[in-house]
């Protein structure tokens, strides 16, 4: 027990260190932001390209910070009773738009009933957001994306299957380490986050993929007093 107060202490510790430095270091990045606009507005069209690599960057590091931030934050959230339906409902225009933006569809199939289990929405929303994305990043146009939920008498579970580029079998096991990463803009934090937010749920993440088939994620909630696993 002891082993695991320390733990937790270090854990809240590390937390709040992320929180610091992420306010410390987005405060300024904000302000190079800023003049670096102001200084756009005199910019040769060559300075022009350079402009818009500097300010993609700099939305790439604010989006590690904020992912980051999310990860370190390992702490235990709030949560509230929830339909895992409903929050898709809720999710379904900016998934559509998402997916028409890049010329896929977006094929969502609820199951009839959905019992509500203790969810942190701010995270279950993210975690949806992240692996919906991942697919639609794995797919080019005329690519479908199924979300699929069932509510079984035990679990509620999510599948979320693509018709992507798929992932080498000796690449699996590093999907949910921290900053790994195959995408020239990506962060590598999303599915490492999507796993600390499964766990904080009494959840589990599985993976199965074919290489140039597609890929499918799926997650179970174990509901309270079941014995899933
Ligand atoms: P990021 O999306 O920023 O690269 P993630 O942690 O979300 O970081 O994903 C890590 C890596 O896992 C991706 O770069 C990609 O190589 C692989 N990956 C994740 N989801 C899929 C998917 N649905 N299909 C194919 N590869 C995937
Ligand atoms: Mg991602």
């Amino acid at each position: 027990l002891k082993d695991e107060v320390n733990r937790m202490e270090r854990l809240s510790l590390v937390g709040q260190m992320a929180a610091s430095i992420t306010h410390e270091i987005r405060n300024p990045m904000a302000v190079i932001r800023g003049f670096l606009q102001l200084l756009n507005e005199r910019s040769s069209p060559e300075q022009q390209t350079y402009f818009r690599i500097v300010m993609e960057e700099l939305d790439r590091a604010n989006a590690i910070i904020n992912d980051f931030l999310s990860l370190a934050q390992n702490r235990i959230v709030e949560k509230e009773s929830c339909s895992l339906n409903e929050l898709l409902h809720e999710l379904k225009p900016l998934l559509l738009a998402d997916a028409n933006m890049r010329g896929q569809t977006l094929d969502l199939r609820l199951s009839d009933s959905m019992d509500l289990l203790p969810m942190n929405v701010k995270e279950i929303k993210q975690l949806l957001l992240n692996l919906a994305r991942n697919g639609m990043e794995a797919m080019n146009a005329s690519g479908v994306l199924k979300i699929e939920t069932r509510n079984t008498q035990d679990m509620i579970q999510l599948r979320i299957e693509d018709e992507g580029v798929g992932i080498a079998p000796e690449k699996l096991e590093k999907l949910f380490e921290p900053f790994y990463t195959t995408k020239t803009n990506g962060t590598g934090l999303g599915l490492a986050l999507c796993l600390s937010i499964v766990e904080r749920h009494n959840g589990k993440i599985k993976v199965e993929s074919t290489l140039g088939v597609g890929t499918v994620f799926h997650v179970h909630f174990c509901k309270p007093g079941r014995d899933c696993w």
